[in-house]
């Protein structure tokens, strides 16, 4: 009964954000012209790294960069940051949110709405280089006040998200923490005034402040606001998070061998790092023929898609964004074209830094592969 009630509320408060016209929140549309929706999901920009010498904040300047092309070329009506948009255990600073606020600011600029969920490094407390420890020492640091052991709250950084008119991010259910970003954002008709032609949904896999898992209690959650929002399946989900479930890990071609059918790729460097335990979020989507896709970052080094059993749903990758974090492999990001055209399905492909489109495929039971910018460089 209280999970009928919750699940009214925040149909409630969508349906009061989608028509409210005083409301600062940008509300989601397809557009009328073409029919489309595009949303680019910026992974691992691990922004705030070695603040203390050049190289970090010349890799933030990369990664603003980076975003900069990736904005213009694609002209997203949507960004996702996928977590691990800081690399707070890198950063002693009391108060990380400036570097949250660099990181989206490509994205403002543009006037794009955005949406985020944490990954394990947006809230991880400092680590003390070793560096530091040798001949030249602890640089600039005095007893408490130069570093922070505790990272900045998901709570805190998410606050810090929502000051800005263009972030669609919603502060998810108390009754979820220590998880912070579980929400739904629909994404309106422009067809059909007044009804939803799509459904995100953007979930916290964990890692930082509390293990790298989907719980029990997120998936319960999932299950009631996808019936309530999507009783009979007719509309098209996507869903993202951070780290990949374990069912990646069972579709995953063979590290550094050629991505071959049904997967669809052009990076394959990695073996699948993923969530400690698998709670239940898998099945229930594998029962939801709507679920099209779900999106996560983590692994930088991995690009593809698989199909995930026979029910329809892709497991996709999104690749390194940043120039933080692990691993020197050409950045970019995945973009998804949804459609609400009939008989037009969604669209995915990674969009290089480098100007090549690589990847393309529609999220189907039956993928097709588009490798017509394949060649393209
Ligand atoms: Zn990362």
């Amino acid at each position: 009964m209280g999970g009928v009630v919750i699940s009214v509320a925040l149909i409630i408060s969508f349906l009061l954000r989608a028509t409210c016209q005083d409301s600062p929140k940008r509300s989601l549309r397809f557009d009328g012209a073409t029919g489309k929706f595009k949303i680019v999901a910026f992974a691992d920009l691990h922004f705030g790294e070695n603040a203390w010498e050049n190289w970090g904040p010349e890799q933030d300047r990369k990664s603003d960069r980076v975003m900069s092309y990736i904005l213009d070329a694609e002209k997203p009506d949507l960004v996702v940051f996928l977590g691990d948009v800081l690399t707070a255990n890198n950063l002693p600073v009391k108060n990380a949110t400036k570097y949250w606020k660099q990181a989206t600011e490509a994205t403002a600029k543009r006037s794009i709405p955005w949406a985020a969920v944490f990954g394990n490094h947006d809230d991880a407390p400092f680590e003390w280089p070793a560096q530091w420890f040798g001949p030249s020492g602890v640089p600039g640091a005095s007893p408490g006040h130069y570093a922070y052991f505790q990272g900045t709250s998901r709570a805190e950084l998410m606050e810090e998200d929502l000051k800005s008119a263009l972030s669609v991010s919603v502060q998810g259910p108390p009754s979820l923490w220590p998880s912070v970003s579980n929400f739904a954002l629909p994404i309106a008709s422009h067809r059909k005034p007044g009804s939803t032609a799509a459904l995100l949904y953007l979930m916290d896999s964990g890692g930082g402040s509390y293990p790298q898992v989907i719980s029990a209690k997120q998936a319960s959650w999932f299950r009631d606001v996808s019936a309530a929002l999507n009783p009979d399946n007719q509309t098209q989900e996507l869903v993202f998070w951070h780290i990949p479930s374990k069912a990646y890990e069972s579709v995953a071609p063979k590290p550094s061998s050629p991505i071959a059918a049904p997967c669809i790729g052009s990076l394959n460097e990695e073996n699948v790092a993923s969530q400690s335990a698998e709670w239940g979020i898998m099945g229930i989507l594998a029962k939801r023929p709507s679920a099209k896709a779900v999106v996560v970052g983590h692994n930088h080094g991995l690009d593809w898609c698989c199909p995930s059993g026979s029910g329809g749903l892709w497991l996709c990758f999104a690749r390194h964004s940043g120039y933080g974090g692990y691993g020197s492999w050409t950045r970019g990001a995945r973009v998804i074209e949804l459609s609400e055209n009939s008989g037009e399905k969604p669209r995915t492909w990674i969009r290089l830094e480098n100007g090549r489109v690589v990847g393309e495929l529609e999220l189907d039971k039956s993928a097709t592969r588009h490798p017509r910018h394949d060649a393209d460089s």
